[in-house]
């Protein structure tokens, strides 16, 4: 089977440096095993979708000198993958889902339907549904359009996987996760849905991602079983956060690649810097070497063995790429 990655920019907002280590791990990843690099811009969340961030997101990833090699025949074959062109796949799952009874329709008005258009992120996660809608069963009149989301019957069986970097992960998601939305209530697909049909529909066999999508993996298990697919091998890489220990954001001023790259700042300085954090040797690099050939010898020395599982500490304020 041919090994396939993934990037998966959102273009909710600027890329920033937490997100151009996760890139370069995933890079560097398929750079070692051999495996095709895909491109897919996740703006299913239209409400939080800047006009700008796509574009912006594939010129951060050029300017770090990442490639991917795979698109689809529509926009040339190094043409990004964009979600929004893709619904009608995920109505077909859907459909799927609802006629085999994974899923009930819910008028709840939570937070966790607002928010689940996008991955949840840390602090994302909200209380545990406690079913007031799950007794709906196929056949059942559906409540009024666009006042219910679809969501997914978690079960009770225990769904284990082994990352690549946090080990062995076990979770019984009726229990610890509870039934979780995978469509908005205009009936748009949500994160969880989008991610697992693309995810199988362009092969992908090793998930790059933050860790703090950790938990929604294993929402992802139970769609990719519901829907009778094989699930990839999945990689949790520890978040670059603040000196207070939170998530990177702009509360710890402007980490955003794009004011980097207008600074004038060298990316390889960026490369190496993620090189470093990911226990590769940057004695082996020089200064004189192009991003190319930066890239290949950081390839050809990475290792997900090396990762440490520790969150990636830094003062922004005080970072500087500069020479
Ligand atoms: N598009 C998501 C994000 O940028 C990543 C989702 C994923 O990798 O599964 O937060």
């Amino acid at each position: 089977m041919n090994a396939i990655g993934r990037l998966a920019p959102s273009p909710t907002g600027a890329q920033h440096l937490g997100n151009a280590r996760t890139y370069l791990l995933a890079f560097w990843s398929a750079q070692a095993s051999g495996a095709k690099l895909i491109l897919r811009i996740e703006d299913i969340d239209s409400p939080r979708v800047k006009p700008w961030a796509a574009e912006q997101a594939v010129e951060d990833l050029k300017w770090l000198g990442i490639f991917w090699n795979e698109g689809p025949d529509v926009g040339g074959p190094h043409a990004p993958y964009i979600q929004t062109q893709r619904v009608k796949l995920y109505a077909m799952a859907l459909r799927q889902l609802i006629d085999n009874g994974h899923v009930y329709p819910c008028v709840c008005t939570r937070r966790d339907i607002e928010t689940a258009a996008s991955a949840p992120h840390a602090g994302d996660e909200g209380p545990i549904y406690p079913g007031t809608c799950s007794k709906w069963q196929v056949g059942d009149r559906l409540p009024e359009q666009g006042n219910y989301c679809w969501r997914f019957r978690s079960r009770d069986q225990p769904q284990v996987f082994v990352d690549r970097v946090a080990g062995s992960q076990r979770c019984i998601p009726k229990d610890e996760l509870g039934d979780f939305p995978i469509t908005r209530k205009t009936g748009e697909a949500a994160y969880q849905l989008a991610v697992v049909v693309d995810d199988d529909a362009m092969g992908v066999t090793e998930v790059v991602r933050g860790d703090d999508l950790l938990v929604s993996t294993f929402r992802q298990l139970e769609l990719y079983q519901a829907l009778n697919l094989r699930s990839p091998n999945f990689a949790h890489v520890p978040l670059v956060v603040g000196t207070d220990g939170r998530r990177l954001a702009k509360r710890h001023g402007d980490t955003r690649l794009s004011l980097y790259r207008e600074q004038g700042v060298d990316s390889r300085n960026i490369v190496r810097w993620a090189a470093a954090s990911a226990g590769l040797s940057i004695a082996e690099v020089s200064t004189s070497d192009s991003l190319e050939t930066m890239h290949d010898k950081f390839a050809a020395q990475f290792n997900w063995q090396l990762l440490s599982r520790e969150a990636i500490v830094i003062d922004s304020e005080a970072i500087s790429f500069g020479d």
